[in-house]
């Protein structure tokens, strides 16, 4: 059989550095005269009334919207909204720009398509189901470590699935790497979300589709976690935060030439039926899988114990036959990454009942 090797979009433009936020009027200027005209802003609510919003530029005839992604993970509704509103407002915007963690990024990478295709998102949850090109979209990280920055895949939630939107399309146009907006960050958040990267390094290396590529990546994004996780300056500061905006474009993109793993399924369980934040979620698996990752799972214990970091054990006592069946259900059905994890004959190997016992762990 032939070989088929990732063709992956990459995103067109990045601007990186302390103070680049203040770039962005000058960046969407020439793309002010597509569509209908307008920009439109996504930004995470946390930011409303605080000194960042002021420093927004929109212009007289922009939307900009403070979306709270505190109650649920981003829907499909959430986006459908917002596009007949804007549609219905003013029209098809020149571009869209989300500022914010990865749950921002990704209705604002949604959006986009969404502005130009028919119907709801719900129809084009799934790899290369958007039949027409979106608009302009500029991402602008404000919590670092899930690479959604640089991914492909706009992750929603629908009634049916917990998918992403994934094509070539859904990859930004342009990239705001600004450290500074990482200051307000609180401690445990900081640590998930840039656990987030520092997972996708572990599992990408830890697998069937590890190459040359996801390893030059991995190793840089590695190394930089560890000055910021466990070096002589670790913890919240400006320098480690220009290294951890690095660390998750970097992590993002050695996931993306390789898989991730067991704890991606675990956590994509965790998520979906208790509805357990992404990062938070990879965290709680993480801590249990040393047969899977080795020596990786006691320097995350090391750097949890450093950071003071709130992780709770024994929840599984409070978790019914039921739930741990569910979780494990959705777990086992990403052959994808038991693939890399295990193997191509992980069916042998592997079954439900082990995934069970992971679950039981926690
Ligand atoms: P998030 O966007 O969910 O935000 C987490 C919290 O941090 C929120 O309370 C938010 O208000 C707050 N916050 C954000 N920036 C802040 C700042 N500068 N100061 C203070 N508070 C701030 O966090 P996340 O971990 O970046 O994203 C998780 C989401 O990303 C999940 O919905 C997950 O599905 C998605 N995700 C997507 C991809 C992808 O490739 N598209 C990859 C991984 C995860
Ligand atoms: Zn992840």
């Amino acid at each position: 059989t032939k070989t088929m090797h990732k063709n992956f979009k990459n995103i067109d433009k990045i601007v990186y550095g302390k103070g680049s936020f203040n770039q962005i009027d000058d960046i969407l200027a020439p793309k002010r005269v597509e569509n209908d005209k307008f920009m439109v802003f996504i930004v995470d609510k946390y930011f409303e009334g605080k000194e960042l919003a002021d420093r927004i530029p929109a212009h007289a005839e922009d939307l900009v919207f403070f979306e709270d992604i505190d109650q649920y993970e981003p829907t499909t509704d959430q986006v459908d909204n917002l596009r007949d509103k804007i549609l219905a407002e003013k029209g098809i915007p020149a571009g869209i720009i989300g500022i914010g963690g990865g749950s921002i990024m990704d209705i604002a990478k949604a959006l986009s398509l969404m502005v130009t295709n028919e119907g709801s998102s719900q129809l084009y949850q799934g790899l290369n189901l958007v039949k027409k090109a979106g608009v302009y979209h500029m991402g602008v990280p404000t919590v670092a470590g899930t690479g959604a920055e640089c991914s492909m895949t706009a992750v929603l939630t629908g009634p049916v699935k917990k998918l992403g939107l994934k094509c070539d399309w859904t990859v930004f146009n342009q990239a705001v790497l600004d450290p500074e907006l990482l200051s307000t960050v609180e401690r445990n958040q900081w640590f998930y979300t840039g656990m987030d990267c520092y997972i996708h390094c572990i599992e990408a290396e830890s697998g069937l589709y590890f190459n040359a590529y996801s390893k030059a990546y991995g190793d840089q994004a590695l190394s930089l976690c560890r000055e910021i996780y466990l070096g002589d300056n670790a913890g919240q500061n400006l320098e480690n935060d220009e290294k951890l905006m690095i660390a998750s474009l970097f992590g993002g993109l050695s996931l993306t030439y390789s898989e991730v793993g067991a704890c991606h399924a675990l956590s994509y369980g965790l998520s979906k039926i208790l509805g357990t934040r992404h990062g938070y979620a990879n965290c709680l698996a993480f801590y249990h899988l040393e047969e899977f990752y080795g020596d990786a799972v006691n320097e995350f214990k090391s750097m949890i114990e450093k950071h003071n970091i709130d992780l709770p054990q024994g929840l599984s006592k409070e978790w019914s036959e039921e739930t741990i069946d569910a979780m494990a259900e959705v777990a086992y059905n990403l052959p994808h990454m038991w693939n890399h994890a295990i193997g191509l004959d992980w069916k042998e190997k592997w079954t439900k009942e082990d995934i069970k016992k992971l679950y039981r762990r926690l």
